[in-house]
C-alpha cells in the first residue's frame, strides 16, 4: 500500500477535465499538498494507507471555486452605497469613503473577512484588485489562500499612492518582487479603468508587464455611460483605445465587458482577451447584462467573479453560478444557452484559464494542487438528487459547503473554518462599522 495524506470518498465527483464527466463513488488521494490521484473508492482503499480520511456520502466534490474577480477589502463596504447607478456609486458612495478610510489596517480586516466568507462558499482562489496591495497579498499568505493579487492604478491621489506611475512602482516593488516565490501569490496589474489611467501609464504599463511576465485585468466596458463618454472625450470606445495602446493580448483579462459589439466580441477573441463575468454586481448597479452565450460562441474564454461586497453585496460563486445560467437563457432567449456544466466550468477551469493558472489548479487531475470544495447535496433544498451537477448549479448555498482544501490544506472541516477565528474577524469587522458611522455622520 502506498502513503497519502488524505483520502476524501465523496458520493460523486465532477473533475471537470474531461467535460461533462460526473463520476460516482471515486476517491481523490491528496499528498503534500497536491491531487495525487483520482480513482474508484473500492480500488483506493485497496491502494492507499492515508493519514486521513474525509469520507462524504451525501456530497459532491469539486475543484476548488476561482473568484476572478473581486475587491476583497471592501467587504467592509458591504451595504454601505446600494441602490446607486455605477457613475454614483463610485463618485457618491465608494470614493469618499476609500479617500477618508483606506488604510493598510482596514485593507488587512477586510481582505481577512472576504477570505473567510470565500472559504466558507467553497472558493479557493480569488484575483483583487484594491489599494495597499502587499497587505492582500500578505493576508491571503498568511492565512494559506490562493490569490491573484492584483496592484491597483489609478491617476488620482489614493491613501497608498499619489498618481498612475507610482501604482506601478509600489506594485512592481512591494508585491511583485515580494511575493515572486509565494506558490499561493500570483501577481498582477489592474488599471481600474480607461477614464481613470491616461495613455502615458497604459504604455508605462505594458512595458512593466512585459517584463515581469505579469498579467494585466482592467474594468471594461462596464456601462453605457463609461462608453458613451470616454467617445466624447477621446473619439474612440475604451477597447479601441487599449488596442491602440497595445495592450489587446492574451495576458489581459477584461472585467465585465457588459456593452460589447459583435466586432468587438471577435476583437477580443482574435487576440485571446479573457472576459471576467460579474452578474450579479451589473445586475445591482444596473449596468446591464453582459452577452455571455454571445461571447463564448465568439470564442472567448469567460470567467466568473462577484465583484465586491460593496456591489453584490455577497462573495457567493454559487449565486453567481446560478445567476449567470439564469442570465444567460435570458439575455439569448435560448434555455441551452449556458447549462450548469457551463456555469461550473466557468466558475472553475475558465476562472483559472482567465488567470493564467489553468496548469495548476481549475480541475482535479493529478499533479494539480489539491484545491477543492465538497458540498453536501442532502439539504432540503437539493433532495431528490437526479443529476448533481443541476442540484450544484440552480439549489446549492454557501451553507452547504462542508469542506474546503487550498493546495492540501483543510480550511473547512464539516462546515467549519478551521484556521480563521470568526468571532475574533466579526468583531473587528464591526469596530469598522461603527468607525465608519460615526466619522460619516449616520
Ligand atoms: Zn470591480
Amino acid at each position: 500500500m502506498q502513503s497519502c495524506d488524505t483520502l476524501i470518498l465523496p458520493r460523486w465527483c465532477v473533475p471537470i477535465e474531461p467535460p461533462g464527466t460526473t463520476l460516482t463513488e471515486h476517491a481523490v488521494a491528496v499528498s503534500e499538498g497536491r491531487i495525487l490521484d483520482l480513482l474508484p473508492s473500492a480500488d483506493a482503499r485497496k491502494k492507499y494507507r492515508p493519514r486521513e480520511i474525509v469520507d462524504r456520502p451525501g456530497h459532491v466534490l469539486i475543484p476548488g471555486l476561482v473568484n476572478a474577480h473581486t475587491h476583497a477589502a471592501m467587504t467592509l463596504f458591504r451595504g454601505i452605497a446600494d441602490d446607486m447607478p455605477l457613475e454614483r456609486w463610485l463618485t457618491d458612495g465608494i470614493w469618499p469613503n476609500e479617500k477618508r478610510w483606506a488604510s493598510a489596517e482596514m485593507v488587512r480586516d477586510g481582505t481577512r473577512h472576504a477570505i473567510a466568507e470565500m472559504l466558507r462558499s467553497g472558493v479557493t482562489c480569488f484575483s483583487d484588485q484594491y489599494f495597499f496591495p502587499e497587505v492582500v497579498a500578505m493576508a491571503a499568505s498568511e492565512l494559506h489562500m490562493r490569490a491573484v493579487v492584483g496592484t491597483p492604478v489609478v491617476d488620482f491621489a489614493t491613501a497608498w499612492a499619489e498618481n498612475a506611475m507610482e501604482c506601478i512602482s509600489k506594485g512592481t516593488e512591494l508585491v511583485h518582487d515580494r511575493y515572486a516565490e509565494d506558490p499561493l501569490i500570483t501577481t498582477c496589474f489592474a488599471p481600474h479603468s480607461t477614464y481613470t489611467v491616461p495613455d502615458q501609464a497604459f504604455l508605462e504599463l505594458r512595458v512593466v508587464a512585459d517584463q515581469l511576465d505579469a498579467r494585466i485585468q482592467i474594468h471594461l466596458h462596464e456601462s453605457a455611460r463609461e462608453v458613451e463618454d470616454a467617445v466624447r472625450a477621446t473619439g474612440k470606445r475604451p477597447l479601441q483605445r487599449l488596442a491602440d495602446l497595445g495592450l489587446l493580448n492574451s495576458s489581459l483579462m477584461a472585467v465585465h465587458a457588459v456593452h460589447m459589439s459583435d466586432d468587438e466580441m471577435r476583437q477580443l477573441a482574435d487576440a485571446g482577451v479573457c472576459v471576467a463575468h460579474c452578474p450579479r454586481s451589473n445586475l445591482k448597479l444596473a449596468s446591464g447584462i453582459a452577452n455571455v452565450p454571445a461571447l463564448r460562441a465568439a470564442g472567448v474564454i469567460v470567467a466568473l467573479g462577484t465583484d465586491g461586497a460593496a456591489s453584490n453585496n455577497v462573495l457567493d460563486m454559487l449565486g453567481e453560478m446560478r445567476t449567470a445560467a439564469l442570465l444567460a437563457k435570458v439575455v439569448s432567449g435560448n434555455a441551452a444557452a449556458l447549462t450548469a456544466s457551463d456555469a461550473l466550468r466557468m466558475a472553475t477551469i475558465d476562472g483559472a484559464t482567465a488567470l493564467g493558472l489553468a496548469d495548476s489548479i481549475g480541475s482535479i487531475e493529478a499533479g494539480k494542487w489539491a484545491d477543492l470544495t465538497c458540498i453536501s447535496l442532502q439539504a432540503i433544498n437539493s433532495q431528490p438528487v437526479y443529476d448533481p451537477l443541476s442540484q450544484l448549479v440552480y439549489t446549492s448555498h454557501p451553507d452547504q459547503v462542508t469542506d474546503v482544501w487550498v493546495a492540501g490544506r483543510h480550511h473547512v472541516d464539516n462546515g467549519h473554518l478551521t484556521e480563521i477565528n470568526e468571532m475574533e474577524l466579526l468583531q473587528r469587522s464591526s469596530e469598522w462599522q461603527r468607525r465608519f458611522s460615526t466619522k460619516i455622520g449616520n
